[in-house]
């Protein structure tokens, strides 16, 4: 089978940039993000299973899932909020292995994975890479995405700590410098620990 690499740092620490380097380098990437997206896809299982714990409310007029209305419902209610997790993450975790299995073996398929720790998914990896980046840089780039400090804050302060991914990490990426001084990181780790 493929070398697995779980892939996480906190927002706006670089992971996604990291994730680009690795696929230059010959590895191939699955997104979390974009599997949760491609669940609830129209037409789905993971559609209909939230259409019926939920209502057809959270669905647009055009069938598709209703991200905001669905948002106004869990993020005011814990509960509905746990019943969607219990929904989707394991429908998410069994589409993100079907991808990482489907690697060829001798080669690389790295996780990109923000939540990486807070899941406990360490273990399903051969590798754990964390990418970290100092507050300030974090909050500058996510600055330039649009976020105001105080948000940026805010979801910094709702993940994972630089401590807890820092304990399950096999490699660090810092990423306070340059992109130049990224590619170099992510070039020696390549050599280092995933080029065979
Ligand atoms: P999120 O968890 O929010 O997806 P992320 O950790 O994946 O964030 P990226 O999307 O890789 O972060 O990076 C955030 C922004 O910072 C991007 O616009 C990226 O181009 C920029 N960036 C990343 N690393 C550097 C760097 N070393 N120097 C300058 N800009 C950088």
């Amino acid at each position: 089978r493929a070398l697995r690499v779980g892939l996480t740092g906190g927002i706006g620490s670089g992971k996604s940039t990291v994730a680009g380097l690795l696929a230059e380098h010959g590895a191939t990437i699955v997104v979390a993000d974009d599997v949760a997206r491609d669940v609830v896809e129209p037409g789905s299982q993971g559609l209909a299973a939230v259409v019926a714990e939920f209502g057809e409310g959270i669905l647009t007029p055009e069938g598709s899932l209703d991200r905001s209305a669905l948002g106004a419902i869990v993020f005011a209610d814990e509960l509905r909020r746990a019943r969607l997790e219990e929904i989707l993450l394991p429908l998410i975790a069994a589409e993100a292995w079907a991808r990482i299995d489907a690697v060829p073996a001798g080669q690389v398929a790295v996780y990109d994975v923000p939540l990486l720790v807070e899941g406990q998914m360490q273990d399903m990896f051969d590798l754990v890479v964390v990418v970290e980046a100092d507050l300030e840089a974090r909050i500058g780039r996510l600055a330039e995405r649009g976020l105001e400090p105080e948000q940026a804050m805010a979801r910094i302060a709702s993940q994972a700590t630089d401590a807890e991914r820092r304990a399950v990490a096999d490699v660090i990426i810092a990423n306070s410098g340059s992109l130049e001084d990224l590619a170099r990181a992510v070039a020696r780790m390549w050599q280092e620990r995933l080029a065979e």
